[in-house]
């Protein structure tokens, strides 16, 4: 490969998958940003002052044009970090041009959100068949969590039995409300029902109805709630020996108060509406109101707390294995000018281009992350910025 990589979506992890790349010109040769605001491009790539890096507008849902943009580019691989709603028109562009291709979320569709890897798993013999690879869901959840599950099957369990994937955010940004990543993602993400795998099936809830106080390394207590996150959906599939797998997330008492009284006034809806002969979106229009994830790291204090807990079976005992990674705001602040949230989903993702290009995670065809050796990527991830800690023996998340 010749090392050039385009990446797509110049926001909150845009700014940190550009900026992380620079830092690596021996694996990152050429670099072109590009997204639907080319200012947006032009200030990371003024803020990266130690090389050139190139920048384009396009708008992601134009194949015709993206596929213009990587003909005159030609980049090895294409790092999407734009929306959801592009995920298949990319993975397009990139089977015509046989360009290789990393997201960090999945397929999801604007007016029908499902929250699967439906669409794009169905691309596997397509991939294949064009000799190149798409490598799905390589930010920190889904990607470095799934990256633990394989490390803890690899290396700590013959047979995992229940997981555990908890997602603290203990920063505090000083606005009444704000969302850590894209707000019409995460507010879509968060309002869905509940939902979790046991015993070869999906237990559904209301939102936010199972919650549980968890103790956080380095953090302390906070209050954890049940949701459906993607990476359960291929772990289960990749780990058949598991019962029970379910993701948790914390929230605030504040941040609940006003997403519910945003839900109650239909402000997070998303069937338009006419107001005053437009058609508008609520949940797009509050996302127009709401602060930008990529500014919010200014006054942003505080630490995340992202890990996987698993109980299962080594040499015929019960063992119970924790394994996280703990992130400061004010820190990756002052390394790349971003909060923790797109930290720890840029840095993953660049690890994970990294990966493809030196050739270490090679093959063809539509792959999740646990699907690759975890011991280089685990070993970059203590390197580039996001290292991790273990524990055997210490229950955090109860049955
Ligand atoms: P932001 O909203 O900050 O950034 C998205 C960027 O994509 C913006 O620059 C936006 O442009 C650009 N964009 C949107 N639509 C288009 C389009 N049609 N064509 C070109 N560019 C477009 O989001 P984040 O950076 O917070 O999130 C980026 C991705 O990362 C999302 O898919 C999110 O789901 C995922 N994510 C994954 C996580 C993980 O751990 N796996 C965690 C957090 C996020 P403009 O500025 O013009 O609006």
């Amino acid at each position: 490969m010749k090392g050039k990589v385009l990446i797509v979506g110049a926001g909150s992890v845009g700014n940190v998958v550009a900026k992380k790349c620079a830092m690596l010109p021996n694996v990152f040769k050429e670099i072109m940003l590009a997204s639907r605001t080319i200012e947006k491009c032009e200030r990371i790539a003024s803020e990266i002052t130690d090389r050139d890096i190139a920048t384009a507008q396009v708008d992601a849902y134009d194949k015709a044009a993206l596929i213009a943009l990587i003909r005159d580019f030609e980049p090895d691989l294409l790092i999407h970090v734009a929306l959801p709603y592009q995920n298949l028109v990319i993975m397009e562009a990139c089977l015509e041009t046989g360009t290789n291709y990393l997201d960090t979320a999945n397929y999801e569709s604007e007016d029908d959100p499902q929250f699967r890897y439906k669409e794009q798993w169905e691309m596997q013999d397509r991939f294949a068949d064009a000799g190149i690879m798409a490598l799905l869901g390589c930010g920190f959840d889904p990607g470095v969590t799934s990256i633990y599950t394989a490390y803890a099957a690899k290396h700590h369990f013959d047979e995992m039995e229940y997981l555990d994937i908890v997602d603290c955010n203990a920063g505090d940004h000083g606005h009444a409300f704000a969302t850590n990543f894209n707000p019409e993602i995460n507010i879509r993400e968060i309002t869905q029902k509940g939902k979790y795998f046991e015993n070869g099936d999906w237990v559904y809830t209301e939102p936010h109805e199972i919650k549980q106080l968890v103790d956080y390394p380095n953090i302390g207590e906070r209050m954890s709630y049940l949701l459906y996150h993607e990476e359960l959906e291929s772990l289960t599939k990749n780990y058949p020996s598991l019962k029970r797998a379910r993701f948790w997330m914390t929230f605030g008492e504040e941040y609940l108060t006003h997403l519910r009284v945003l839900q109650n006034v239909g402000m997070t809806g998303i069937e338009p509406v006419t107001y005053e002969g437009v058609e508008i979106v609520p949940l797009k229009f509050l996302k127009a109101v709401l602060p930008d994830p990529a500014g919010l790291g200014t006054n942003y204090e505080g630490k995340t707390c992202i890990g996987c807990q698993v109980k299962g079976k080594k040499d015929g005992e019960d063992r119970i294995y924790f394994v996280y990674n703990n992130c400061d705001h004010g820190e990756v602040y002052k390394e790349v000018g971003a909060q923790a949230v797109g930290y720890t989903t840029g840095v993953p993702a660049m690890i994970g281009a990294k990966m493809i290009l030196e050739g270490t995670w090679s093959g063809t065809g539509v792959f999740n992350v646990e699907d690759f050796d975890p011991d280089p990527f685990m070993d970059d991830l203590n390197v580039y910025g996001l290292p991790w800690k273990e524990f055997h023996g210490k229950q955090l998340v109860e049955d």
